[in-house]
Parts: C-alpha cells; sequence; structure tokens
C-alpha cells in the first residue's frame, strides 16, 4: 500500500528553470519552398543565401535560400532514387 505523502512535510526542492530553447527555424528554399511542381519533395539543391541589398532575407524568421529552377521543373528526390535503383540494379 502507497503511502501517501503530504505537500507540509518534507521541504520541497527547489525549482530550477530549465532553459527554453528555441527550436532551429529550418530554411525556406526560392522558388521551390523544397516541393517541385508535382509537390513532391524537390532535390533541396538550395544552398546560397537570398540576398537583397546584402541583407539575408527571411520570411518569418526562416531563412531563404536560392534554389535553381530545375529543381522546382525537374524529378523529385524520390523520382531520382528510383531512377538510381533502376540504373544501378
Ligand atoms: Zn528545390
Amino acid at each position: 500500500m502507497d503511502i501517501q505523502h503530504d505537500l507540509f512535510g518534507a521541504a520541497l526542492a527547489p525549482i530550477v528553470d530549465d532553459p527554453i530553447t528555441e527550436p532551429a527555424l529550418l530554411p525556406l528554399a526560392a522558388p521551390c519552398g523544397f516541393r517541385n511542381r508535382k509537390n513532391a519533395p524537390c532535390q533541396r539543391l538550395a544552398y546560397r543565401p537570398l540576398r537583397c541589398d546584402g541583407k539575408h532575407l527571411t520570411s518569418n524568421g526562416r531563412p531563404l535560400l536560392h534554389c535553381v529552377m530545375e529543381c522546382f521543373n525537374g524529378p523529385s528526390a524520390e523520382d531520382l532514387a528510383v531512377q538510381l535503383e533502376k540504373a544501378i540494379g
């Protein structure tokens, strides 16, 4: 049988504030937004920061990256994996 502890008998441990860590905001690619025209995950070719007057542009706190137009128009990452699988085996 469990003993019910009351809160007034023993001193409680001091409350320690846990540091709140902000989750890292994932970048967003322009123009693809990491989705190709079929709304499938794109090849994620974005790597250069999108800048205007030397300032790195963001969208709702997310850094914007350049993605090549072929990424948006081209096959998705899954399509490339299937093509690679066919080519190898
Ligand atoms: Zn892309």
